[in-house]
């Protein structure tokens, strides 16, 4: 396997030494081959919103498994999750099944010129939208985390339509569509960035954007791959309350399996194969096991004081941790919203993520080597935001700021 591993963040080039191999996960632990126990506040990059291996959810899919793994036809689940993803999403009229948010993307940027007729699109420098030859644009996460600018292998022709501008500012935007009048599809966007380090928005920039678009004729695409059911039951849309034209989903929607999901606009979506022309695809969509999985995961956080109970024990970890860093000596800033936080090593305010390289990043190799030892997993990059769970009890967060307090001391 190149680099040893599946995914290129896990092999820890950006913090050094060797990345931790795991033997099994429940709740907010994760225990590596050797039998040591971490915190975990990766969560699986997001979809562990409930904790690892909730019983619920593992009974829920015992009793799909029994029934079979994949159909390759219509399965009644896909109905009862794609129900609940647009009751709860407040722009999604309808909504399509894939394998993945890389895969969300890629459909949704094709019917994003499907339906406008345009072909170029602004992306957010910093912001990573899966692994797509179009979206290879300073992209965030993994690309930062390496160093690579683009990707070999990305034809120019294919990016050549493929707009950047920096994060938080609408100008960059507008100047943008002044450039290139009526050629601009739309702009996609993460409502809040967690693949540059935890970003939030400005007062006024999501606001702006759907201003924006809307005089242009273009769409607004949120990509709520990560944020989605993690900042609040109804994404970053229903926080803020901005409604965009399209959105993808993924991560917490597939309750730890493998799912992502695109929707909004019914005149949109409907031209999606086989209602419209725009093709796409997929032989394991909308699978029973992980339609299954994401049905109970939904239904766990549709309980009351969820969201609140994120709130308050990530509220307790991010100040804890600025806190603790100040009194060490270290300049420090970062935030969270419900169950998503990060710190960067930089005295801030970060707004993108010219700011965000301005971050200490070796400093950040030594803490998150030092959390490691203490049985602290975060992930092993400042470019990624962490995340908590429903399992993670004011015990863990004492025990990691205890751990933090000793690490930052003595960096
Ligand atoms: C994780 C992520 C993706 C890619 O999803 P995969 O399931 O890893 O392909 C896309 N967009 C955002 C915002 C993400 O966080």
């Amino acid at each position: 396997m190149p680099g040893g591993v599946s995914s290129p963040v896990r092999a820890f080039k950006s913090v050094g030494g060797q990345p931790i191999v795991f033997d099994r996960v429940k709740g907010a632990y994760i225990w590596d081959v050797d039998g040591n126990q971490y915190i975990d506040y990766v969560g699986t990059w997001g979809p562990a919103i409930c904790g690892h291996a909730h019983p619920e959810v593992l009974a829920a899919l015992e009793v799909a498994l029994a029934k079979g793994t994949s159909f390759g036809a219509p399965c009644t689940l896909e109905n009862v999750l794609a129900e609940m993803v647009i009751d709860a999403v407040p722009s999604v009229e309808m909504v399509r099944f894939v394998n993945s948010g890389t895969e969300a993307c890629m459909a949704v940027l094709r019917l994003m010129r499907a339906f406008t007729g345009r072909e170029k699109l602004i992306k957010f420098e910093g912001c990573y939208h899966g692994h797509a030859d179009m979206f290879l644009v300073k992209a965030g996460s993994g690309v930062a985390t390496l160093g690579l600018p683009d990707s070999p292998g990305v034809p120019k022709s294919v990016t050549s339509h493929t707009l950047t501008a920096p994060y938080n500012d609408l100008e960059a935007v507008q100047a943008l569509f002044s450039q290139y009048p009526d050629q601009i599809a739309g702009v996609i966007l993460e409502p809040v960035v967690g693949n540059a380090g935890f970003i939030p928005p400005d007062g006024g920039f999501l606001a702006g954007l759907r201003e924006i678009t809307k005089e242009q004729g273009a769409l607004l695409v949120f990509d709520e791959v990560m944020t989605g059911f993690r900042i609040a039951y109804g994404g970053a849309q229903e926080k803020f309350g901005i409604m965009p034209d399209l959105t993808t989903l993924g991560k917490v929607i597939g309750g730890g399996l493998p799912v992502g999901a695109y929707g909004g606009r019914r005149d949109i979506m409907t031209m999606v194969a086989p209602a419209g022309p725009v093709y796409q695809a997929g032989t394991l969509s909308g699978n029973p096991l992980a339609m299954t999985a994401g049905i109970k995961t939904l239904e766990l956080l549709r309980r009351s004081g969820t969201y609140e109970q994120l709130d308050q024990i990530t509220g307790k970890l991010i100040s804890g941790l600025l806190r603790i860093a100040q009194e060490a000596g270290h300049e420090v800033c970062g935030g969270h919203i419900n169950g998503m936080f990060g710190m960067f090593f930089t005295p801030g305010p970060v707004h993108n993520y010219e700011d965000a390289k301005a971050a200490d990043a070796g400093k950040f190799a030594k803490f998150h080597h030092g959390m490691l030892e203490h049985g602290i997993y975060l992930a092993p990059s400042q470019f990624e935001a962490g995340f908590t769970s429903l399992a993670h009890t004011e015990a863990d967060i004492n025990q990691t700021l205890a751990a933090a307090k000793a690490v930052l001391t003595n960096l």
